[in-house]
């Protein structure tokens, strides 16, 4: 009987030693059968599609201040063509020198600051007329905007505004004046020109006009800096519309080198409706220049005063100029959201030149410009120490000197 027992014992042990291992097999064999079920092979590769790229255009841009044309200058130019036996106005000679620099930019833009027309007697200060020949030599070097919204504006009457329209409107249609509006109906048309694929408004303002109310029956008029809703409505606008907007504004105080508060907080409103760069004319001396940040974070450029272009006035400052150059680059993603960013901007100094008796009055870079020349300049009658180091002194004195291109 012990002997059964003890063999029935065995049988349950062996028994318990099979059991795991025929499971242990059988899940060898589950592995197995898993392993043999053949995976996919592989897609073959497929030929590698470029990813798609922004793409990147850029519009080289140049601004120059006060182009204010006393008689000395129109003389002097009429007096140059009879002698050439040519009619009207040769102004060639004045912008011989900075011809080349303009051939450099993509877009020129100018302060134009006496009414040019082909209609009304050539006039000086203090309510100028300026012959059509300036227009289309300035076209010739190389401007195409030209803004119009300046203290002078109103000089002639409605017979002044209509003959300067008239005058802008028969050059070549890629030249575009901004500032003037034929009634507030016109508010909303937002003056744009794409270059180079960029979308580029102009805005012009002016803070006053020398007293001079609207014309009666003017067939256009400017907004003045006071009317804050309607520039913010055009700053608004144009930035919906255009990749960037330029505004410049007649401001300031004349003979001053001090940024008042009131441009100050104009420029940096201007900036928050939208603003990319603001460019400031009128003291006739140059001022400070400034990155602004905009409410949205954008870097907004203010430059406050350019200064004067050709001008035959009397004065030691008034004969130094900027000339604001910046690169406008747009970035367009694929898909088809873009952004349009101002870089690199500085201010190259010029020099408007005459001599004796306001003789030869003609513009020069800076760079150019030599202690020679400065020495045969007529201000030096009333300024003796006009000359290289006077100039920089200025410049350096009054501009931020990051910006200066000297
Ligand atoms: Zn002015």
């Amino acid at each position: 009987m012990k002997k059964r027992l003890l063999v029935l014992a065995l049988a349950v042990l062996a028994l318990l030693m099979i059991v795991p291992l025929a499971s242990s097999a059988f899940s060898s064999v589950q592995q197995a059968a898993q392993q043999a079920i053949p995976t996919p092979s592989p897609s073959p590769a497929p030929t590698p599609t470029p990813q798609p790229t922004p793409t990147v255009s850029t519009v080289r841009f140049s601004a120059t201040g006060d182009n204010l044309i006393h008689n000395g200058i129109y003389n002097q130019a009429a007096r140059r063509a009879q002698a050439a036996g040519e009619e009207g106005y040769d102004f060639s000679f004045c912008y011989d020198a900075v011809r080349d620099f303009y051939a450099g930019f993509d877009v020129n833009w100018i302060n134009q600051e006496t009414l040019v027309n082909d209609e009304l007697e050539p006039s000086s200060y203090p309510c100028f007329s300026t012959p059509g020949d300036m227009g289309r030599e300035l076209y010739d070097v190389g401007f195409r905007v030209f803004s119009l919204a300046n203290n002078h504006t109103y000089d002639k009457g409605a017979e002044g505004i209509a003959a300067t329209r008239r005058f802008w409107s028969s050059l070549p249609e890629d030249a575009v004046t901004c500032g003037l509006y034929a009634g507030e109906e016109d508010y909303e048309n937002i003056v744009i020109r794409e270059t180079n694929g960029i979308r580029i408004a102009y805005l012009s303002y002016t803070e006053f006009t020398n007293g001079i109310p609207t014309p009666s029956g003017a067939e256009a008029n400017l907004i003045y800096t006071s009317q804050t809703d309607v520039i913010q409505r055009q700053i608004e606008l144009a930035r919906q519309q255009a990749d960037f907007v330029v505004v410049g504004v007649h401001w300031g105080v004349e003979g001053s080198h001090k940024v008042t508060d009131a441009q100050r907080a104009l420029a940096q409103q201007m900036a928050d409706w939208g603003a990319g760069v603001v460019i400031g004319t009128h003291p006739h001396v140059v001022q400070d220049a400034q990155w602004l940040t905009a409410a949205d974070g954008r870097q907004v450029f203010a430059a406050y005063s350019l200064g004067n272009f050709l001008n035959a006035q009397s004065t030691a400052d008034t004969m130094i100029g900027v000339v604001l150059s910046f690169t406008l680059e747009k970035t367009t993603q694929p898909d088809g959201s873009s952004e349009t960013v101002l870089k690199g901007p500085m201010l190259h100094p010029t020099v408007n030149h005459y001599g004796a008796n306001y003789s030869q009055i003609r513009m020069c870079l800076y760079k150019d410009y030599t202690d020679e020349l400065a020495q045969s300049h007529g201000v030096r009658e009333n300024f003796p120490n006009f000359n290289r180091n006077y100039i920089e002194s200025v410049l350096r004195d009054n501009i931020d000197n990051t910006f200066l291109d000297l």
